[in-house]
């Protein structure tokens, strides 16, 4: 089977370069959107062209141009969407539903990936505010997928642990895993969570293998969740949304407090050829 022709949105991104770089490295036809809009933006624009050298073909278009997307979308079989979508840096992921108007149009897309990455949202109904929302945005484009029937998967790339559990994914494997799932029709219409077992540990544990690396001992200070949460309040929009983010990672355990079952699948499960990269291998890096 010849390999999924992928257009990667959002492509100069934190996330959607190693995508764009992880699809070249995995043999697919490689298409980069490349807004209008990017404009002088030098560091982009050699990005960008970094890509074509490798390859890869850069697509022009403009989340204003709704024809400039459906033609973009119409040179593919597979869309993967890696734009912003962290709260405080900025509201992109809405933008995604011009997308999802231009792939239903475009009628051709054998599946697409928007933008997710992270926590799963369809379990964050009861997430805090502030920070809330981006779970809230998420399900509005899942839903604008689902009912425009286009074939999806979403990724749920955990960064975080849960229950003083950390699941640590190097972000090269993010995307690695991601790709994998495009022409894998296991994956089709579900979820990919990426919990490595080699790479889940205990708070303590990662404090441990960080003091063994660094030689030294650190001062430990163990916080309730009440006062974890009371500590917030005085805090400025912003940083109220990134606490309210690490409460539910550690405290509430939403990265790992149920079983994926019928949802979908574990990345190491599913690609065991992948060596991923493991946290003390990771950690070396700080050093
Ligand atoms: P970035 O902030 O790096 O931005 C990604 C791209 O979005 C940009 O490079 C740009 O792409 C595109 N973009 C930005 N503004 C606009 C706009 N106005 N119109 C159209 N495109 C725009 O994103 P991240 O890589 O940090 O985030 C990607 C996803 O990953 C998000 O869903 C986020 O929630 C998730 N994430 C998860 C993390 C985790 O730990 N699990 C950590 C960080 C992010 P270009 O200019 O190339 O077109």
């Amino acid at each position: 089977m010849s390999k999924s022709k992928i257009l990667v949105v959002g492509g100069t991104g934190y996330i959607g370069k190693r995508i764009v770089n992880a699809s070249l490295a995995q043999g697919h036809p490689t298409y980069v959107l490349m807004r209008r809009e990017i404009g002088f933006d030098i560091e982009k624009v050699q990005m960008l062209l970094s890509f074509k050298e490798q390859g890869a073909r850069l697509v022009e278009g403009s989340f204003s141009d709704h024809h400039s997307l459906v033609d973009a979308v119409k040179q593919v079989d597979v869309v993967i969407c890696a734009m912003s979508g962290v709260q405080f840096r900025s509201h992109n992921i809405l933008l995604q539903l011009k997308l999802v108007d231009a792939i239903k149009e475009a009628g051709n897309i054998k599946r697409f990936l928007p933008s997710e990455f992270g926590i799963d949202p369809a379990r964050m109904g009861h997430a805090l505010e502030p920070g809330k929302e981006t779970f809230g945005d998420k399900m509005i484009v899942r839903k604008a997928i689902e009912e425009a029937e286009i074939p999806y998967t979403y990724i749920s790339a955990n960064c975080f642990g849960g229950y003083f559990v950390v699941v640590f994914m190097d972000e090269d494997d993010v995307a690695t895993y991601t790709v994998k799932t495009v022409d894998d029709t296991r994956m089709l219409n579900k979820t990919l969570y990426l919990r490595p077992q080699e790479n889940i540990l205990t708070h303590n544990q990662l404090v441990e293998k960080w003091e063994k690396l660094t030689h030294k001992k650190f001062e430990k200070v163990y916080i309730s969740a009440q006062d974890f949460l009371a500590s917030m309040k005085d805090l400025d929009n912003a940083l109220q949304a990134g606490y309210a983010r690490i409460y539910h990672i550690y405290y509430d355990g939403c990265t790992m407090n149920f079983d994926i079952g019928e949802w979908g699948g574990e990345a190491s499960e599913l690609y065991p050829e992948v060596r991923y990269t493991r946290v003390h291998e990771y950690l070396q890096r700080y050093l």
